[in-house]
């Protein structure tokens, strides 16, 4: 039998990050992995749906070319060529941690992971060989995926989840795309550019229900001019398969109204991959669909961890691999500061994009706190303007007596890339004055965040 210090099950960004950490701590080390290395992240989901978005987002820069003073004759896509594309960055992706697992001498054990008591797992290679291993701790990383409703089975054709959604064979013609979280948008606004007819079906009275109320809107507006249609407070109740298309049954205030589409989109979140891993046999307790850990993602039961979307924080990529990091590290003895979930930034790559990090005005006012709220609008940006981006704003909000960065909001072009100056500051606990006495440069789109806290501070120069 094989012995390892340390043995990852799951090699998605939790998983391969764990490793990486693990190895370099000094850690002989393996990965279980029954798919391809990257997990979700680089196989199925942040990076082939970036990828398909940035064909989009070329594509409507050519279809409004003449905004910039050029022409171009006609402006057409391959839609097959542009799903070839997103698979090719995935592989990429994939072979990228393929070589950094080698680089790391950390073990690749392909196979079908089963934990068992006393520190053991079984792993079922393709062939149906069942080897044992052990390890002096054993993380698990199994990730998650499409979480399915019963009114809405999917059969991968026509009722699908992200996986098919990024893989069609054919671009449908109509798609209705249930939930409209972040995955539910980002499809949303590929299919749109693409030319297929979409529509969002949101159960909750906002789409992207988690962000700031004034980011809903921004967006809502935004999709609604592209031609995307919306429906919120809205439900499907049932879907019917059995012709050409789907015709999807929506429950909304009014009454029922049925809906026809080629295709329906399930976007309603995830189901952990937990079952069938022998969290019972080991004894390892979960709760509402998560394990449950502590500060430094250890189980219930001794030198069993978990870490990423089986845990209860955020399921992201980002959160996925700081959790792992902070677990091994917690292994070896380090001191280790458990993970601030208050700090965690959220982004959305539809166009525009969305980025947001802490409380968002509704719950700081829900808590009783008295804020400050600053807006800039990209509209009043210099460099919002020449690149043709005017739409969107930077939000802030600060607890108006001591200054602290409670939330931050933003909805335009690029913005996922500036949001990480709210989270440092954040982290650092820095004041509004401190952030506006930070020389920001010019022209770039940042310079709004600088200006939205001035707003806060009624020093604002530009609006
Ligand atoms: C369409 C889409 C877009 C997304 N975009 C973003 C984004 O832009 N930014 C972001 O931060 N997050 C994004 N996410 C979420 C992100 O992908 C996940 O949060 C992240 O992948 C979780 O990492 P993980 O390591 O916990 O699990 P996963 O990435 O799910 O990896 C788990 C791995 O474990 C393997 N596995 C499972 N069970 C076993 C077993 N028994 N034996 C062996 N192997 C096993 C799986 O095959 C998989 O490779 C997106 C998700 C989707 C679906």
């Amino acid at each position: 039998m094989s012995t390892y210090d340390i043995i990852v099950l799951g090699s998605g960004p939790g998983g391969y990050v764990t490793a990486i950490r693990a190895s370099q701590l000094g850690f002989k080390t393996a990965v279980v992995e029954k798919e391809s290395l990257g997990g979700v992240c680089l196989n199925w989901g942040c990076i082939p749906t970036k990828a398909l978005l940035k064909s989009a987002q070329v594509f409507e820069y050519l279809k409004h070319a003449e905004d910039y003073g050029l022409s171009v004759k006609e402006a057409d896509k391959d839609f097959d060529a542009v799903v070839k594309r997103s698979r090719g960055v995935a592989d990429g992706m994939s072979k990228g941690v393929q070589f950094l697992m080698k680089k790391n001498k950390i073990d690749v054990i392909n196979g079908f992971g089963t934990l068992k008591a006393g520190k053991k797992l079984d792993v079922k290679d393709a062939d149906g060989k069942v080897t044992e291993y052990s390890a002096k701790h054993i993380v698990i990383a199994t990730g998650a995926r499409s979480r399915e409703l019963p009114s809405l089975p999917q059969d991968g054709k026509k009722v699908i989840g992200y996986r098919e959604a990024m893989t069609l064979p054919t671009q449908p013609k109509k798609m209705i795309v249930v939930g409209s979280g972040a995955i539910g948008v980002e499809f949303a606004y590929f299919y749109n550019s693409m030319g297929t007819e979409v529509t969002i079906v949101e159960y909750m009275p906002k789409i992207v229900p988690v962000e700031d109320a004034d980011v809903s809107k921004q967006l809502e507006r935004s999709f609604k001019k592209s031609g995307i249609k919306i429906m919120t407070s809205a439900e499907v109740t049932s879907v019917d398969t059995s012709g050409d298309g789907v015709k999807a049954t929506v429950k909304t205030k009014k009454g029922e109204e049925v809906l026809e589409a080629d295709v329906v989109l399930s976007a309603v979140g995830i189901k952990t991959n937990i079952e069938n891993i022998g969290l019972e046999a080991v004894g390892i307790a979960t709760d509402r669909d998560k394990i449950l850990v502590n500060d430094y993602y250890q189980t219930n039961i001794p030198g069993y961890y978990a870490i990423g979307d089986v845990t209860p924080g955020q399921a992201l990529a980002h959160v996925a691999s700081a959790e792992g990091i902070l677990c091994v590290e917690k292994i070896a003895g380090m001191h280790v500061e458990a993970l601030d979930y208050g700090n965690i930034p959220g982004c959305t790559y539809c166009s525009p994009e969305i980025a947001s990090v802490g409380l968002t005005e509704a719950q700081a006012k829900e808590q009783g706190i008295d804020i400050k709220v600053g807006k800039f609008p990209f509209s009043a940006s210099g460099k919002a303007s020449a690149g043709g981006n005017k739409e969107g704003f930077v939000k802030v909000i600060f607890d108006a007596k001591y200054g602290e960065w409670l939330g931050c909001h933003m909805i335009g072009a690029g913005v996922t890339d500036m949001i990480a100056e709210a989270v440092l500051g954040r982290k650092l606990e820095t004041t509004g004055h401190e952030v506006l006495k930070a020389v920001h440069p010019h022209p770039t789109m940042s310079e709004a965040v600088m200006e939205a806290v001035a707003d806060a501070y009624d020093e604002v120069i530009h609006i």
